[in-house]
């Protein structure tokens, strides 16, 4: 199995860290991309994927998450140079996160010029996209229409209906399944991911966001990737080992890894 989406570079997890990653190994956890989120962040990425130690492998993500926008915008001049230096040194394997956030304080107008940036190199690139889609999936559909990544992407952290999660897998984009559908209320996404097709599936943590139900106020680890996946077969009512077979290999072709 393959975390597709767990800030693993966090402070939180500074001093765990390579107890994880061994944890992870002996979960049947062989990989997690971390995604970035600011500039002053991916120089942190490139040493933690640099050393690669264990059965557990990381791989990393280059971009602004939404909610960081405020700390990048006063170095929006260089932001372009940053990327592409950035790009240039090391491996990252996807561009993101990126993308829309209609629950924050940034207006979606503001946060329009930034995702389209994104948008535009990952066609430049043919690199994958990580998309953070947040009560904006409208515009964000309307952004992938238009600029029609080839690589596609991942619509992480999935939350709405299965006509939506369809829209999206018709433009190239999987959906990325995490804790909330442990929750009960959480009935729409639910029905949802138990209705598209296996082959359009990814699975991730979102750690040390998105506890489950039951870890609600506590932080969220990688180690938790199996119960997802045990959710998931169990709302597709599908065999456990089938389904992370699959989801493996979608993940490994949407991002090219070996
Ligand atoms: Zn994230």
């Amino acid at each position: 199995m393959i975390d597709s989406h767990c800030h693993l570079d966090f402070e939180i997890f500074d001093d765990q860290r390579q107890r994880l990653l061994s944890q992870c190994a002996d979960l049947d956890i062989d990989g997690i991309i971390i995604p970035g989120i600011e500039p002053v962040q991916w120089q942190k990425l490139q040493r933690l994927t640099a050393i690669q130690s264990g059965d557990c492998r990381l791989w990393a993500a280059c971009g602004v998450h939404p909610w960081w926008l405020p700390d990048v915008e006063p170095c929006k001049t260089d932001y372009g140079q940053r990327f592409d230096h950035q790009i240039a040194q090391t491996s990252m394997i996807a561009i993101g996160e990126c993308g829309l956030d209609g629950a924050i304080a940034t207006p979606i107008e503001h946060q329009l010029p930034w995702f389209e940036w994104h948008l535009q190199r990952a066609c430049d690139l043919q690199l994958p996209l990580i998309v953070h889609a947040h009560r904006a999936h409208n515009d964000v559909i309307r952004m992938l229409s238009r600029y029609r990544p080839t690589a596609g992407g991942v619509i992480h952290g999935f939350s709405g209906s299965v006509e939506m999660a369809l829209q999206y897998w018709q433009l190239g984009f999987y959906i990325g399944v995490g804790g909330t559908i442990t929750y009960e209320r959480a009935a729409k996404t639910r029905r949802a991911v138990s209705q598209l097709p296996l082959e359009s599936l990814l699975l991730e943590t979102d750690a040390p966001d998105m506890p489950l139900q039951g870890f609600q106020g506590q932080s969220n680890s990688p180690l938790q990737l199996p119960e997802v996946a045990k959710s998931l077969a169990h709302l597709r009512n599908e065999p456990l080992s089938e389904l992370k077979q699959v989801i493996s290999t979608n993940t490994r072709q949407l991002f090219k890894l070996g």
